[in-house]
């Protein structure tokens, strides 16, 4: 899972002169998950020649918490690389919680606001950290009625984005379009309106209205067996504005505009497929190419032509 783990040390979350990052393993438990990543990008950024870091201790330790904290994870090199960050992102959440309060503004009346920031509160009160903090986003999905003009809203939280391929969608635009596209649900899932109480097939639409600091997208490449391995365009900068609905929460309206830091790309097959993966340097502002132990300067026009499986996107 070095592809994986490729893609999160190049992130500016987890550098170890981020001060913000320092506090968190500072406060963190021992032996956990986060006090051993930051050993290892330690390691890693201080490490002027560039030198193959092999993350043995880092690896280990997530087995030692897989099996304490019983995650089953079966081996590393059979698994999904987005089976492997999801796990890997929750084991250092756990190291790191504590309780937070939320507060929101008493002149908030948006009856929309107010249930996404109520289920945000009862998601993470309890439960809140540095990890949550920068990659949680969270979704809106709206059901509405096409008799009457009555809606609901469900709103949960996310870590990685998983997006579908539609036919005939070459751009990862594209992919978010139709992962955010209005739509009938079926005509075995009728739903009856709170409302008008009419029973019939309701309009629905999932967008993003919690946006993160570090957004993961992950494309979903394999359907069933099959796997979709051509070529999806995406840029070195994202606008997801048309993806979220664009309510100023609690008056504040964070950027929609994003820059990659890193894609995963995967050759192969499910299960006996091969990870790589570019990433770019914040210091001297290059992409490079990390494939085993090769690591090679590639220019972004190289990058931009990968089969990308999992894209790090930081906000600016
Ligand atoms: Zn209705």
């Amino acid at each position: 899972m070095n592809s994986a783990l490729q893609c999160l040390s190049h992130l500016l979350t987890f550098h170890p002169l981020n001060e913000k990052f320092q506090a968190e393993c500072e406060s963190a438990e021992s032996e956990s998950m986060i006090d051993a990543w930051f050993e290892f990008q330690r390691e890693m950024w201080s490490n002027k020649r560039q030198q193959m870091v092999v993350p043995r201790n880092l690896l280990q330790r997530f087995q030692e918490l897989c099996e304490t904290n019983d995650l089953y994870f079966e081996n590393f090199e059979q698994n999904d690389v987005h089976e492997f960050l999801v796990l890997f992102l929750d084991l250092m959440h756990r190291g790191i919680t504590r309780p937070v309060s939320f507060r929101i503004s008493s002149k908030e009346t948006n009856d929309v606001a107010i249930k996404a920031y109520d289920t945000w509160k009862r998601f993470y009160e309890t439960d809140y950290s540095y990890i949550v903090h920068n990659f949680h986003s969270q979704k809106i999905t709206l059901t509405s009625c096409p008799n009457c003009s009555y809606y609901t809203s469900n709103h949960e939280p996310e870590q990685v984005l998983t997006i579908e391929i539609p036919r005939g969608a070459h751009t990862i635009e594209k992919c978010l379009e139709y992962h955010t596209r209005k739509h009938i649900l079926d005509k075995e899932n009728l739903w009856t309106c709170d409302k008008c109480h009419k029973k019939s097939q309701a309009i629905q639409r999932t967008m993003l209205w919690k946006t993160p600091d570090i957004l993961i997208i992950m494309l979903k490449r394999y359907s069933g067996r099959r796997k979709i391995s051509r070529h999806i365009a995406f840029d070195e900068t994202l606008d997801i504005k048309d993806y979220t609905v664009n309510y100023a929460f609690a008056g504040c309206n964070p950027s929609t505009a994003y820059a990659l830091q890193a894609v995963s790309v995967q050759d192969g097959s499910l299960g006996g497929g091969h990870y790589y993966a570019y990433c770019k340097n914040n210091l001297d502002k290059q992409w490079r190419c990390y494939n085993d132990t090769n690591v090679t300067i590639t220019p972004i026009e190289k990058v931009l032509q990968c089969s990308g499986y999992v894209f790090f996107y930081k906000r600016v």
